[in-house]
């Protein structure tokens, strides 16, 4: 047996087997070549194969995720059933007496070259995405190298990885999927909250565990402990039993607490917190209502956008406006693309950055693409008729920035308008409060939108400096730092004094220990990871809002986070 500690991405146990996570090495010898006519036979079994793959993946993609992400690979398959294409490639092999590989390659960048010539519009960009997979497809088979996927999962696997992203994750095999394990990755990394919005207990910034763990080896991931994770490997007899009991007590406590689910959330003293859910799909609201959410303070939309391509208006008002229909009239805000930092959209094929947070992310990424941008406000308006829905921008560092925003959702009312299609042109417009210019110019931010939301995974990051997904420094990464806490009274208190609420939908706002802090500092609304939803219930209706003011004025008058964790622990022990 092994013993692994990591840091906790996402609670709870879970027991299974070990399942490798690697890239293939895609690398070869061009110099090694077989013969034009050996080389043309290997082209030909690798785009059998390759074509096998992809009809399985589509199968297992179309049940699991529902029906429409099978068109994702109906696009490449017709890619792979072109005569054209691999006639050109055989061609190649003849003319250049060179490996199939070098000959896909070459037929590839040609392509490249055309497509850079083209209009850089949404329907090249993604055809160009979709050429440059199943080139990659095809090239891994001719190697004979196994696919890296999550989207088809041995029964129970426990992921093991170096490092997972969101675009890594968003096709995962969710039926055969019991949780994951990845060597780096920070605490408030977006696979450690898609891990979250899936229930799935998952552990990041593990070293070894990559070296530790072979293919099939029993995994037990124990993630109950807030500060720490553990993970066994091959356990023992006796731990194996002390753990499948752990997991059962676990279960039932669990169970319990889901009781709360559906009572109102209110302190003792009277006063309603908003507690809505973060999702990031329609499927998470589902999970999401099932732990009892009746709102949702935060919609992050570019995880539609990270499982293989750029969805179009109609889809994407399709998805925006079911899930305000699915909310019955509560509030839905929906959060514009975020896109850059640690979400990556391949479909974009955007240019590497040295410091992709401090990059061309969020609301400066939808200004660099109009077009993009245009077409999701448009798909908001007309959503917006169906439900409560408000409208937030992430990333906002100046009074500038939201203005030009606003003018851009004056646009794509106009444009719907002109085009005679039902929308609401005037939806609630707040902004993410997650840089530290935002906490500077709230007043001035609160003034001209509606609300405000505070992105404290971000609003962490960038106070102190520390990257969020860089699990070497995550001991400097600390969201109950004064500074931190003091930034959100700030913000609060800029929403109240225009008449506005302020919320928290980062990571900060699921974290018990943080609760009694943020409403005592003025915070309205919690938008939470689904799961947390029923004991956040619990612990609010035992507090009084009165008490939770003087606890906050103590908490931001501490000089170190230790200092404010032990007071809020004492503080949460008492109550
Ligand atoms: C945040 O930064 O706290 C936030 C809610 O947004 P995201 O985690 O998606 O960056
Ligand atoms: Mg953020």
């Amino acid at each position: 047996m092994k013993i692994l500690t990591g840091l906790t991405a996402s609670p709870g146990i879970a027991l299974g087997k070990a399942f490798i996570f690697k890239m293939p090495d895609l690398r070869y010898d061009p110099s090694e070549f077989a013969g034009p006519e050996t080389e043309k036979k290997r082209l030909e079994a690798a785009f059998s194969l390759s074509k096998a793959e992809l009809e399985k993946i589509k199968n297992t993609l179309s049940g699991s995720l529902g029906e429409e992400y099978g068109h994702i690979f109906r696009a490449q398959m017709t890619v792979l059933e072109d005569d054209d294409f691999k006639r050109e490639i055989l061609d190649k092999i003849d003319e250049g007496a060179c490996r199939a590989e070098t000959a896909l390659e070459e037929i590839y960048k040609m392509y490249e070259e055309l497509f850079s010539e083209m209009e850089e519009d949404s329907y090249n960009i993604q055809r160009l995405a979709d050429l440059a997979d199943i080139c990659k497809r095809v090239l891994r088979n001719l190697l004979g190298k196994e696919e890296a996927s999550l989207s088809v999962l041995p029964p129970e696997s426990v992921v093991i990885a170096e490092e997972l992203f969101p675009s890594d994750t968003a096709t995962m095999d969710r039926k055969n999927v019991r949780g994951f394990v990845t060597e780096k990755g920070g605490l408030t990394s977006h696979v450690a909250i898609l891990a979250k919005s899936l229930s799935l207990p998952a552990a990041v910034g593990t070293p070894g565990v990559m070296k530790q763990t072979a293919k099939n080896d029993a995994v037990v991931l124990d993630v109950r402990n807030f500060e720490q994770a553990h993970i066994y490997i091959n356990p023992d007899g006796a731990k194996q039993k002390e753990l499948e009991a752990a997991q059962e007590q676990y279960r039932r406590k669990q169970e319990a607490l889901l009781k709360m689910k559906d009572l109102e959330c209110i302190t003792r003293d009277g006063l309603k917190i908003v507690l809505s859910a973060n999702i990031g799909s329609l499927e998470d609201l589902t999970v999401a209502q099932g732990f009892g959410a009746k709102s949702s303070g935060l919609f992050r939309t570019e995880f539609l956008f990270l499982k293989g391509d750029l969805p179009q208006e109609e889809e994407q008002y399709r998805v925006y406006a079911e899930a305000a229909k699915k909310l019955g009239g509560e509030m839905l805000i929906i959060r514009t693309l975020d896109i850059g930092g640690d979400k990556e959209v391949k479909a974009l094929n955007l240019p590497k950055e040295a410091n992709p947070f401090l990059g061309l992310r969020g609301i400066r990424l939808c200004f660099a693409h109009e077009d993009l941008f245009l077409t999701q406000l448009r798909a908001l308006l007309r959503a917006a008729v169906h439900g409560d829905i408000r409208i937030m921008f992430p990333m906002i560092s100046s009074v500038r920035e939201f203005r030009g925003a606003r003018a851009l959702i004056a646009r794509a009312a106009a444009e719907l308008k002109s085009r005679g299609i039902a929308h609401r042109p005037d939806p609630p417009l707040g902004v993410m409060v997650e840089t530290p210019a935002a906490v500077f110019l709230a007043d001035e931010l609160a003034r001209e939108a509606s609300f405000v939301s505070m992105g404290t995974n971000d609003l962490t990051q960038y106070i102190l400096s520390v990257d969020r997904g860089n699990e070497g420094i995550s001991s400097y990464y600390r969201t109950f730092s004064p500074a931190v806490l003091r930034a959100i009274g700030v913000t609060a208190a800029a929403a109240a004094k225009n008449g506005k609420w302020a919320g928290v939908c980062g990571e900060l706002a699921s974290n018990p220990l943080a609760i009694p802090v943020l409403i005592g500092l003025g915070v309205k609304e919690l938008s939470v990871t689904a799961s947390a939803i029923p004991s956040i219930i619990a612990q609010i209706r035992n507090l009084d809002s009165r008490r939770c003011g003087e606890i906050a004025n103590k908490a931001v008058s501490l000089a170190t986070e230790e200092e404010i964790k032990a007071y809020l622990q004492e503080e949460i022990r008492e109550n």
